[in-house]
């Protein structure tokens, strides 16, 4: 087990830090987010850049007071919300496949424009032309004022070809060195990003160039699937070249990763950080995580199910909530169905972590 210090308080690694999209977990508070115990979040850059309110968030003096909290804070850099909004919309798919997405993708029409000097896109909340350098990433990053923050990556499709893969490595470790450029603030520190794909080799030339560079850490993001069924395998066995590549005194924080499974394998193979929106998703879709795999509590199977949520479970949705009541407050689709299984989903991941870190006090893992 580690620690990360920042200028607001300590970081237990390996930890999940929970995404505060636009700078609230939905259906928690960030009080209650701390007792289940988080002890960072993450604030998502690009919804505060689309509208320029990160100048709005500048003028009441950064994040930590405009929310009025005191906790370690992380911002990303855009990078992955601009794959969302082209490669990731155009080919249907996300980081990691999950169906044959190859054959179903149909062509679009390209929303986002990546050039060498910015990406330009239509915000999808205005439909307003927007524009990111990695300059302007940053900017809007201290503006900000988390106390971890990121470099501006080109995050790729996993459907991307290797020429293609290659050409937006070389220029995510160009925007590497314009963003620890631009970067002045003395309170953040930053992480640069490891990109390259699927390909063993350019994951390698990545995680060498990006971690020759004076970054706090490091993040791995993009995708590592090929195709459907060998994706995860290949994931964990790029993820071991690339964290045994980085330097091994400086943290690893791997982007959007929360699977249970995923998190067990990659702190295995070294990683300390993990953010993810999956708890919440899942909160939102009646996904429940447990010990013995996932259960949707929409499924008819629960309407008289009048057991509590999940046996040795010591979360308060748990000990108080019976199967069939959260069944009828998610079907008839109550705000508290979300907030008491969100509740429960973090108290799961926490726990997870809690389990690896005390593993690895003992040496078990
Ligand atoms: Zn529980």
């Amino acid at each position: 087990m580690g620690v990360l210090h920042t200028p607001h308080g300590k970081v237990k690694t390996p930890g999940f830090v929970p995404v505060a999209t636009r700078g609230a977990l939905k259906g928690m508070s960030f009080e209650e987010g701390k007792e289940l115990g988080a002890d960072i979040f993450m604030i998502n850059t690009f919804h505060f850049y689309c509208r320029r309110e990160h100048e709005t968030v500048a003028r009441k003096g950064g994040l930590h007071n405009f929310l009025n909290i005191d906790t370690p804070l992380m911002t990303d850099s855009g990078g992955f919300q601009v794959f969302s909004l082209g490669a990731g919309w155009e080919q249907s798919t996300g980081k990691i496949l999950k169906r044959k997405e190859k054959e179903e993708s149909k062509e679009k029409k390209k929303r986002v424009k990546i050039g060498e000097d910015s990406v330009l896109f239509k915000s999808p909340f205005d439909g307003s032309k927007v524009e990111i350098t990695p300059e302007s990433s940053v900017k809007a990053q201290e503006n900000l004022g988390a106390d971890i923050i990121f470099a501006f990556d080109e995050c790729t499709s996993p459907l991307a070809s290797y020429e293609y893969q290659k050409k937006s490595l070389q220029k995510t470790h160009r925007w590497a060195e314009r963003s620890l450029k631009a970067h002045t603030s003395e309170k953040q520190a930053m992480m640069g990003i490891v990109q390259g794909g699927r390909f063993e080799d350019l994951r390698k030339e990545s995680a060498e160039t990006i971690g020759k560079f004076p970054f706090f850490g490091f993040g791995v993001g993009g995708s590592f699937g090929d195709s459907y069924g060998d994706s995860k395998e290949n994931m964990y066995s790029l993820l071991g070249l690339v964290v045994d590549t980085l330097p091994s005194e400086k943290p690893r924080h791997f982007l959007g990763i929360g699977e249970p499974e995923d998190i067990v394998e990659s702190v295995k193979r070294g990683v300390d950080l993990f953010d993810c929106v999956l708890p919440t998703r899942f909160a939102r879709h009646g996904t429940v995580l447990t010990r013995e795999g996932r259960l949707n509590i929409k499924s008819s199977r629960y309407k008289d199910d009048d057991r509590f949520l999940e046996k040795g479970c010591g979360c308060k949705t748990c000990v108080n909530y019976k199967r069939s009541y959260l069944h009828h407050l998610a079907k008839r689709k109550e705000i508290y169905a979300v907030m008491l299984l969100m509740h429960h989903n973090l108290f799961y991941i926490f726990r997870l972590m809690e389990d690896l870190r005390e593993k690895i006090e003992k040496g078990e893992l």
